[in-house]
């Protein structure tokens, strides 16, 4: 399937890149203090078949778990930090990898630069052994390289439009910069919501970095089977290309049937193996909606147990406005929520007590979770009326 040969990495006695098998990824959708139930889940994901399991470290109470965890667990696990940096100490003994958001650096000790962060990072991994992802996601980009973007579409200047994806324009800083500093046990991920934008920006990353070993994922791909279609239309294209190494499928299920992840990752690549690729351009005639309901797996840090199920019961909710090119996003948590919502037509993330409802970037208002429904349908109304 791959005849693009990237650097081999090591994670643990693992290896992803070069000539190995592309390896299967899931993660975690519990809470990480919840010792058992992740240490169960994580065991449950590796015998179905996945190669690493992530778990979400957010403090130090987390990062105390996983120390349980990993005694609990053959597992091989992976940490999932967002903005707090300084856990990559607390975590690395136990994790084989460490993945870090290049656009959640900037929030905690904004004084210190991002190069200093991910130096410190870099450091704390290559004394452990640890294998790094530079994982960077649609809907939590660097906020300078938005910035950036915003003034080159204002600008109106031609030139390659690629050159001013966030999402591409950090994988390759981050790329270069863990080059400049000699770490090159690393792989990276370039994640988007929309298929045609994961190949395309994945696509081009390869291009520039042949030897850079990539993560392939579509985010918040939602539930199945819809979760199942896109995912297959933005990976496939690029494993028939022989781009990527290693790959997680995220689906929006509850947490006893997160091995569904790793199934729908082994299908893919049993498809990619019988030349069976489907591409985005087909993708309408399998879903048959214009509506695109958006979600998130959920992870450690979802705020309210009711997420999946509201994800569920807001598809039922929304099938009147199938015939309507809608985007609708549901999320986990307030941490990525309103980030991670900002371009779909609505959006709704949990809080702990109540879901927050957002019309384009235009907050409509938090609401319990039995009123959720119907303001939801309300401004979809409004919108396909008009
Ligand atoms: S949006 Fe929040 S709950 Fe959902 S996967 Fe992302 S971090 Fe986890």
């Amino acid at each position: 399937m791959s005849n693009r040969k990237t650097r081999e990495i090591q994670i643990g006695t693992l290896k992803i890149g070069g000539s190995q098998p592309i390896l299967l990824q899931s993660m975690c959708a519990t809470k990480t203090t919840e010792i058992l139930t992740t240490a169960q889940t994580a065991t449950r994901l590796a015998e179905a078949g996945a190669g690493l399991v992530r778990v979400a470290v957010d403090n130090k109470r987390d990062a105390e778990a996983l120390r349980e965890i990993a005694q609990q667990t053959a597992a091989n696990l992976s940490v999932d930090l967002h903005e707090n940096y300084r856990l990559a100490e607390l975590v690395a003994t136990y994790a084989k990898k460490i993945r870090y958001n290049p656009g959640r650096l900037h929030y905690v000790e904004p004084q210190i630069s991002w190069k200093e962060k991910v130096r410190r990072i870099a450091e704390i991994a290559a004394e452990h052994g640890c294998a790094l992802r530079v994982g960077v996601n649609c809907g939590s980009l660097d906020p300078e390289k938005l910035a950036k973007e915003d003034a080159f579409h204002r600008d109106g200047r031609g030139g390659n439009v690629l050159d001013s994806t966030p999402l591409l324009a950090s994988a390759l800083e981050h790329s270069a910069f863990l080059d400049s500093i000699g770490f090159v046990n690393y792989c990276v991920s370039l994640k988007s919501s929309d298929p045609a934008t994961v190949i395309c920006v994945n696509r081009e990353f390869a291009k520039r970095r042949p030897e850079t070993p990539i993560h392939l994922g579509l985010t918040e791909a939602g539930m199945p089977p819809e979760a199942i279609f896109k995912s297959r239309a933005a990976l496939e294209p690029l494993l028939a290309e022989g781009i990527g190494d290693t790959l997680r499928v995220s689906l929006t299920v509850s947490n006893d049937r997160k091995t569904e992840e790793i199934e729908a990752g082994r299908r893919i690549l049993d498809n990619v193996a019988r030349g069976e690729i489907l591409t985005p351009e087909q993708l309408p005639q399998l879903l048959k909606s214009r509506l695109n309901i958006i979600s998130c797996p959920s992870c450690s840090r979802v705020e309210n147990g009711v997420f999946v199920e509201l994800a569920e019961r807001i598809r039922e909710a929304a099938r009147f406005a199938a015939d309507f090119p809608v985007t609708i996003a549901v999320m986990g948590c307030r941490v990525n929520g309103p980030g991670e919502t900002d371009n779909a037509d609505l959006g709704i993330w949990c809080g702990a007590t109540q879901a927050n409802l957002k019309r384009g970037k235009t907050l409509v208002g938090s609401f319990d979770y039995h009123e959720i429904i119907p303001r939801l349908t309300d401004e979809l109304r409004k919108i396909t009326e008009n």
